[in-house]
């Protein structure tokens, strides 16, 4: 049996296209948008294909494999939920696909970030109804 471990931050909204991205988190699958017309990836979730305007898609399975792009290292939180996580770093990962995205690096503390780390994905069952994808780094 899973340890009952309550979640004390935000989680994500999950109306509209975000609720599709979160349920295939859920199963376990980083998947983003690919335009069908001309291949390029997406994220955050959206209709229209900001390179050749397109509203064909489908929802493509990413390698869950990418890099760090950037982060920032939060000292003085901005909202009390994250007053126990202090110091942090948000952290902008780019995947293979091209697609960047903010998330959490799990095992790299914010002194040993470095931009080009290789890293890849984990999700985090942080509720019975929401998995977090979030990053480690890669073997
Ligand atoms: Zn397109």
């Amino acid at each position: 049996m899973a340890e009952s471990r309550p979640y004390k931050l935000p989680l994500p909204r999950t109306g509209g296209l975000s609720a599709e991205f979160y349920r295939f988190c859920r199963q376990h699958e980083l998947r983003f948008q690919r335009c069908t017309k001309c291949g390029t990836w997406r994220h955050i979730p959206r209709d229209m294909c900001a390179k050749c305007g397109s509203f064909e898609w489908e929802w493509a399975l990413s390698s869950g494999r990418g890099k760090v792009f950037s982060w920032t290292t939060v000292m003085q939180p901005m909202m009390p939920h994250f007053a126990e996580q202090v110091p942090y770093s948000p952290v902008i990962v780019e995947l293979d696909e091209g697609v960047r995205m903010v998330t959490w690096v799990t095992d790299v503390p914010p002194g040993e970030l470095k931009i080009g780390l290789p890293v890849e994905v984990v999700f985090d069952d942080v509720t019975p109804e929401v998995s977090l994808p979030k990053f480690r780094r890669a073997t």
